[in-house]
């Protein structure tokens, strides 16, 4: 039992090659794979795989890197394809400054995050949000503007004081292939510190392959590696680690 929470497998890197990456999952013992659309094209391509493939399910929305201002065309095609039950979040939105130095794009991110935030709430969808050195922006308007939403901090990077505050908000932290990195930083002290009722494991593929596959082109089946090394650092078998990031997936997006 394990589920990758957090996929591209929709991504081009992937192309001709949908049924084997899949095929591999199963292998690896995945029993969902949850991928995130970036634009609307991306996001309707999610729900496709997902209305194909039992073991695929969708989150529909736009990231801050492709942000554009959201029409009521936009806000109500999401809408639609959320009546999906395959569909089960809206992401991956947020904001990314690493990316974008531009001051009115940056901007321009967070009136398309508060957006999507707004849309969640009024569909009553939880949310996959990526934030990329935009810690404070991203809190204040998590803070302002997402009170009563569900969601996760996708691919986690922030402070401990920043994973205390989301488990308090009834949050989840995203943890991938950079925990298992030599070079992980404080992840490994802070997913120590919060309870694993709070984490999920994720891959992000076609990016950021975890140890040993850094490097390779990543896939779902190698979320195993990094429930591996949760495993380790939560000092608790591999198989407490699967059943209950699982189980915490299934809570946040209603997945029976
Ligand atoms: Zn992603």
């Amino acid at each position: 039992m394990l589920i990758d929470t957090h996929a591209h497998v929709n991504s081009e890197k992937f192309a001709g090659e949908t049924e084997l990456i899949i095929e591999n999952a199963e292998r690896a013992g995945l029993d969902a794979i949850i991928n995130f659309g970036d634009t609307m094209e991306a996001s309707f391509e999610c729900l496709q795989l997902a209305r194909k493939y039992d073991i695929c399910y969708a989150g529909v929305g736009v990231h801050p890197e492709e942000a554009f201002l959201l029409g009521d065309e936009e806000l109500a095609r999401l809408a639609e394809w959320s009546k999906d039950p395959k569909v089960v979040a809206i992401g991956e939105i947020g904001l990314d400054y690493y990316w974008e130095k531009d001051q009115d794009k940056r901007q321009l991110q967070r009136t398309v995050f508060i957006q999507q935030l707004d849309l969640a709430r009024q569909l009553g969808m939880p949310v996959c949000v990526h934030n990329r050195d935009a810690h404070g922006d991203t809190m204040n308007i998590l803070r302002k503007e997402g009170k009563g939403i569900p969601g996760v901090m996708h691919c986690f990077s922030g402070s401990l004081e920043i994973a205390r505050e989301l488990v308090d908000m009834g949050w989840y932290i995203g943890v991938d292939g950079p925990l298992t990195f030599k070079n992980a930083a404080k992840l490994p002290e802070i997913v120590k510190a919060i309870p694993l009722e709070r984490i999920l494991v994720e891959t992000d593929c076609p990016y950021m392959a975890p140890v040993p596959m850094r490097g390779k082109r990543n896939e779902p089946a190698f979320v195993a590696f990094v429930a591996e090394k949760l495993a380790e650092l939560k000092g608790v078998s591999s198989e407490t680690v699967c059943r209950q990031t699982s189980l915490n997936a299934k809570v946040l997006y209603g997945i029976v």
